[in-house]
């Protein structure tokens, strides 16, 4: 049975035993839920060896007495790539940080022999899913629709796919996306980027206004679900069709119907049609237990 820690890096530290792919006892957490404020912007304005005490301090926690792990998983928000943390928007000081290496060290000279893993958040949300539906022998992506959207997938394979910026159309005006590119996902599906477009609405008014009949809010939640749509559909080209789940506080925009049936235009071709898309709760469990899963797997113990 392996035993490992998940840990979740985002505006808190939050750390869980993970035992047989399920949590094992309480998350471990800081700043605790009880402290002030102010407290909530502790780990931003942290350089990044606190933060990695930090982690280390919640992995001592959450292993409590057991002290042979066979490895540390971190989910991050943020580009990760071989244990190298390459882009953290939300936590700028980790940038190019080897955070991987700096927390194994850390827990080795506090006691603790076990490898760390870091992984991309929304990679870390697909392989708990997995966990949590006992599917960890299928293949599973995720998308997140939060401020930015996120996209995950399980198992976790080699390479990049930054598929938030999937291009999903090749009109010259669609620039919102946080990256600066052209045409992205992000830049029409994001929480930030509807912000930009409609300076005078709130994205919740939008598609409230859209249920209304606005003739502009319409067209735009067509828009956005086309966007969601195409996204898709191109993962089903190129990696072949099998569950899509979406996650993150917009799912509450998605009008289900409407993205089945942009999909059903977009994806044509018979052997690529055992495609499903479901809404999914999403914990911060979950994602705890996906880091330590991913952990298990990329370090192949
Ligand atoms: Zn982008």
């Amino acid at each position: 049975m392996a035993k490992l820690v998940g840990v979740m890096l985002s505006e808190r530290v939050r750390a869980g035993l993970v035992v047989d792919h399920a949590l094992a006892g309480a998350l471990k957490m800081f700043p605790a839920p009880s402290d002030s404020e102010d407290d909530e912007y502790a780990l931003v304005e942290m350089p990044a060896e606190s933060v990695v005490e930090t982690m280390c301090d919640q992995v001592l926690a959450a292993a409590g007495p057991e002290h042979v792990l066979a490895g540390v998983g971190v989910a991050v928000p943020g580009y990760v790539r071989n244990g190298v943390v390459e882009e953290a928007p939300n936590l700028p000081q980790l940038k190019g940080v080897r955070l991987g290496e700096m927390l194994a060290m850390q827990l080795h000279a506090r006691g603790i022999d076990a490898p760390a893993a870091i992984i991309n958040d929304a990679d870390a949300l697909a392989a708990g899913l997995a966990a949590r539906m006992g599917k960890l022998d299928s293949i599973i992506r995720v998308w997140t629709l939060g401020t930015g959207i996120g996209s995950g997938r399980y198992p976790l394979t080699e390479g990049v796919w930054e598929g938030g910026h999937t291009i999903v159309t090749l009109d010259d005006k669609e620039n919102y996306c946080g990256c600066g590119g052209r045409g992205h996902l992000e830049g029409i599906m994001g929480h930030r980027a509807m912000r930009l477009r409609f300076l005078d609405m709130e994205p919740e008014e939008v598609f409230e206004a859209a249920k209304h009949g606005d003739a502009r809010c319409l067209e735009f939640k067509k828009l956005w679900h086309k966007a969601l749509a195409a996204a898709t559909a191109s993962s089903v080209h190129l990696r072949g069709p099998g569950k899509f789940f979406l996650a993150g506080f917009n799912v509450r925009f998605v009008d289900m119907p409407m993205l089945r049936d942009y999909l059903q235009q977009m994806v044509k071709m018979s052997p690529l049609q055992g495609y499903s898309i479901e809404i999914v709760t999403d914990d911060l469990e979950t994602r705890v237990v996906g880091a330590a899963v991913s952990a298990e797997q990329s370090i192949g113990c």
